[in-house]
């Protein structure tokens, strides 16, 4: 079997961690920069999903570590 050291995520992984995300909220953002629905400080990207069929991001706030999904407004082009 031949190996790759492709870095992309299989269908099976992308919906394993989007499984795991319907425990975070989600937030439709059409602003740049994105920030924190709690505080409204700049945060982190910590997983990013922009390039799969979920058109999302992973964010996490510097300042109280606040987690949440970005999800882009696909109306908001
Ligand atoms: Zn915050």
């Amino acid at each position: 079997m031949r190996t790759t050291s492709k870095k992309t995520v299989s269908l099976e992984e992308e919906s394993s961690i989007m499984e795991a995300l319907q425990e975070l909220p989600i937030y439709l953002i059409s602003d740049q920069p994105t920030v924190c629905p709690e505080c409204g400080l700049r945060t982190l990207v910590i997983g990013d999903f922009f390039h799969t069929n979920s058109k999302s991001a992973i964010h996490q706030c510097e300042e109280d570590r606040y987690i949440f999904i970005e999800q882009v407004d696909e109306e908001f082009e």
